[in-house]
């Protein structure tokens, strides 16, 4: 089948010269994925070390009798009529030919612009293509485009469509595409040749081959790079991944598209179901590095940040199913507010300011109201009825409110002055078309529904909720309305926690108690799997013998015990099972909570596809006295009366009477202090960990 694929390469190009040792940005980076595993990033210097790089791959993988689709993100052919008039021909190869026979190219020189120059000359010295990243001048090659002339279409189909893509004429300057496909096309072209019949070149040829070359716009479906990654190689990671996870029957429809000359760009029209399909996490994805026992909170977090990504399919979803949604795309007004330049105020409207002093203007027959617009013209120096809201008419600009005017014999009296313009609203004052009312990532309100709603859009793109499954694990447990021998207590963390997750915007799926047993949890575990995106268990998580959340988890090699320098909260277990990351709670509630707050629910507004959380505190004088070590974060259950913070009698964590005294948790830093009543402490209500 056409989108049958073992292996799936994607390459970030450069046409520039030879990058930092040190991997960064504008050097060449590729990823390799393969079903659900996918590689770290390479990083190539140069596009000698990348072409070297890809003949060693794509032989190593053919020779493994894998089929490959290799991405690469610049455009294989120019818009139509360009070859034509170049050579003389359309067809694509042709153009690569060309290009190969002329592009000259080292580690820290090529001949770029002089070959974008003599191309201009040709035809006549204006463009097609312009911008020069050299100091010295190249005829033909216009430095910017004052006095550029185009001869041909300024974009391709694909551009088009594609919002927000650069045009491979522009030769320098940020989205200088133009460089990266002088510069690609003869290593694709030399590629070609080696591979002869193995390779074919998408959409050109029919994909029969067992390399099929592919062109990808990673801005199309990457989304923003996680903190700590650099842009390009958290590119070709996401869309590597992405493109590994579809399914084939879905790759090969993807990759059906018209006949072209001019290229096409893989996955346009599928952007939505192309992101965040995110495959299932590595086994080893929480890995830590050896050596490391207490890991500071932020450190903690840090990690999680940079191990998870957004796993939910992005969907059209109507406005008024949108609340608490998870926007995948930005909302942008296709219409301004207000549409027209209205009033403010129920009033008279008429042309113009009035100067100081009395003022009569008669009235046209006629009133302009809100939703009926009035098409009379009103003539200068009359006046109109307006009632609030209302588009001016013609003839009005300005409004005198009718508190201030006296009706008599057909004509409105008021004293001035009054400017220009008074009490009304001009168009776009509040939006403008264009405008992003509501960005990506960001979990809708009632107020975002409001702004969405007024410029006009009723369906948006939003990713669909996570699904949290919820489990308790213990012997000693039983549940609500069950006996309870003398030494059970009742599951207090599963009501607590389902909660949590639904505060948290997302769907919490109960998936019950299983006893200190691993086949049992083992069986649990492989439903919850199935059932949700993310698995929060309690209790079991330490390393002792009946902790087997954790033994499990090691036993799947796919677990590790997280050691967080933080009180309350042991261990915290992360794990991975059957693809779906396992955040192992301490079975305490307290500590279970606290965890809950601090690493989960960022975590999983991350996995959500919204922003990485972080809790909105802030300081308070201290109505309590406290000294702390240093070594490790502090979370106290508190409250605040008369602008004080009180902190609950104990810090017992068994005392879950404590959790519902609290409406908040104060912050003590890792290091030490000693806290004075009076002195400030960091508060954070506990609607501070919602989003
Ligand atoms: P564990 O982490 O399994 O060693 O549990 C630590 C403490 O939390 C023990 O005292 C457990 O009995 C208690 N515990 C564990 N799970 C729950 C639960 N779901 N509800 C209330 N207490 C629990
Ligand atoms: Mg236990």
């Amino acid at each position: 089948m056409t989108g049958q694929f073992d292996t799936v390469i994607v390459v970030d190009w450069s046409g520039g010269n030879q990058g930092s040792a040190k991997p960064r940005a504008d050097a060449i980076w590729a990823c390799i994925a393969r079903g659900e595993i996918v590689e770290e990033a390479v990083y190539l210097r140069h596009r000698g070390a990348a072409e070297d790089w890809l003949i060693q791959t794509l032989t190593a993988e053919t020779t493994a009798g894998r089929r490959v689709f290799v991405g690469f993100d610049f455009p294989f052919g120019y818009p139509a009529g360009f070859g034509q008039a170049l050579l003389g021909s359309d067809d694509p190869f042709d153009l690569w030919d060309w290009f190969e026979a002329r592009i000259e190219d080292t580690p820290t020189a090529n001949n770029r612009f002089d070959v974008a120059g003599q191309i201009n000359t040709q035809f006549g010295g204006r463009g097609p293509f312009w911008g020069n990243g050299l100091k010295r001048d190249i005829a033909g090659l216009p430095r910017t485009k004052l006095g550029y002339a185009n001869p041909f279409p300024d974009r391709r189909k694909a551009e088009e469509q594609a919002t927000g893509a650069f045009t491979l004429w522009q030769m320098s300057g940020v989205g200088s595409v133009g460089g990266q496909v002088m510069m690609g096309l003869p290593v694709l072209n030399r590629l070609r040749r080696h591979f002869g019949a193995h390779l074919a070149v998408w959409p050109f040829e029919p994909l029969k081959a067992s390399i099929a070359v592919v062109e990808v716009w990673p801005s199309l479906t990457a989304g923003a790079a996680p903190a700590d990654w650099i842009k390009d190689q958290w590119q070709v990671h996401a869309v590597a991944r992405d493109i590994a996870a579809l399914e084939p029957a879905r790759l090969s429809e993807m990759l059906n598209v018209p006949t072209t000359t001019e290229g096409w760009i893989f996955g346009l029209g599928y952007e939505d179901e192309l992101r965040g399909t995110g495959q299932p996490l590595r086994n080893d994805c929480f890995a830590l590095p050896p050596g490391v026992h207490w890991t500071p909170v932020d450190v903690a977090l840090q990690d999680l940040r940079k191990r998870l990504h957004p796993v939910m399919r992005a969907q059209p979803t109507p406005v008024d199913a949108a609340l608490g949604r998870v926007l995948a795309t930005d909302v942008v007004a296709p219409r301004a507010n207000p549409p027209l330049p209205n009033t403010a105020v129920d009033g008279y409207g008429f042309a113009g300011g009035r100067g100081a002093g009395a003022h009569r203007l008669p009235l046209v027959d006629a009133q302009a109201a809100a939703g009926a617009r009035l098409t009379e013209i009103v003539p200068p120096g009359a006046a109109v009825r307006i009632l609030t809201g209302a588009a001016l008419p013609d003839g009005v600009d300005t409004v005198v409110l009718q508190e201030d005017v006296d009706v008599i014999d057909g004509a409105i009296r008021f004293m001035g002055p009054l400017k220009a313009g008074a009490n009304t609203r001009a168009a776009g004052e509040d939006v403008q078309v264009g405008d992003v009312v509501a960005e990506k990532g960001r979990r809708l309100t009632p107020a975002d529904l409001a702004v969405i709603s007024a410029v006009g859009v009723g369906k948006v793109s939003a990713f669909e909720r996570l699904r949290v499954g919820v489990l308790s694990t213990g012997d000693e447990l039983v549940g609500a309305g069950q006996d309870a021998a003398p030494g059970q207590i009742f599951d207090a963390n599963r009501p607590m926690v389902m909660g949590l997750i639904e505060r948290l915007g997302h769907v919490p799926i109960d998936l019950g108690r299983v006893e200190d047993n691993r086949p049992a949890l083992r069986a649990r575990l492989d439903e919850a799997a199935a059932q949700a995106d993310v698995i929060l268990t309690s209790g079991g998580a330490s390393a002792g013998d009946e902790d087997h959340v954790s033994g499990l988890l090691n036993e799947a090699g796919a677990m590790a015990l997280w050691r967080i320098a933080i009180k309350p909260g042991r261990p915290l277990a992360l794990g991975v099972w059957q693809g779906k990351p396992v955040f192992g709670l301490p079975g305490n509630p307290v500590a279970a909570m606290v965890c809950t707050l601090v690493f989960a629910a960022p975590a999983l507004a991350q996995m959500a596809g919204a922003a990485w959380t972080v809790p909105h505190g802030f300081d308070l004088p201290a109505a309590f006295e406290k000294r702390k070590k240093p070594g490790r974060r502090e979370f106290l259950r508190a409250r605040v009366r008369a602008g004080r913070v009180e902190v609950f009698a104990s810090e017992g964590s068994g005392r879950i009477s404590g959790l519902a005294w609290a409406e908040g948790l104060v912050e003590l830093p890792d290091g030490a202090v000693h806290v004075q009543p009076g002195d400030p402490v960091r508060y954070i209500p506990w609607s501070g960990f919602m989003p």
